[in-house]
């Protein structure tokens, strides 16, 4: 299986700026885990940002990534139109899902 995709992956080759700075990963403070999604990564941190789950930094990162996961959103709310019902719960549950630790979940 094709492991989940991380900013690491994403930001290999942009700017400097992008990787965040002491306070933060790629402009997210203490992000929860992306993993077992094979959905897009942009797409999980979306959901993820609307369910609450993201901290932004207030560096140069952390406001790129903010801006743009809020198009992304936008632009995924439109298509939810365009797809099943049941898919999109299933899309949004397996977001949910991989924001939570496996600590978490076995205690969930
Ligand atoms: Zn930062």
């Amino acid at each position: 299986m094709k492991p989940a995709q991380t900013e690491t992956d994403l930001t290999k080759f942009g700017p400097a700026w992008a990787h965040g700075c002491e306070k933060c990963k790629f402009g997210l403070i203490n992000p929860p885990p992306v993993h077992g999604v094979y959905i897009g990564m942009y797409v999980v941190r979306a959901i993820q940002m609307d369910k609450g789950f993201l901290v932004f930094c207030d560096c140069k990162a952390g406001e790129t990534y903010e801006k743009y996961l809020k198009a992304r959103l936008v632009d995924i709310r439109a298509r939810r139109d365009l797809v099943d019902g049941a898919y999109w719960k299933q899309v949004i549950e397996q977001a949910v899902e991989a924001s939570l630790a496996p600590a978490q979940r076995e205690t969930a």
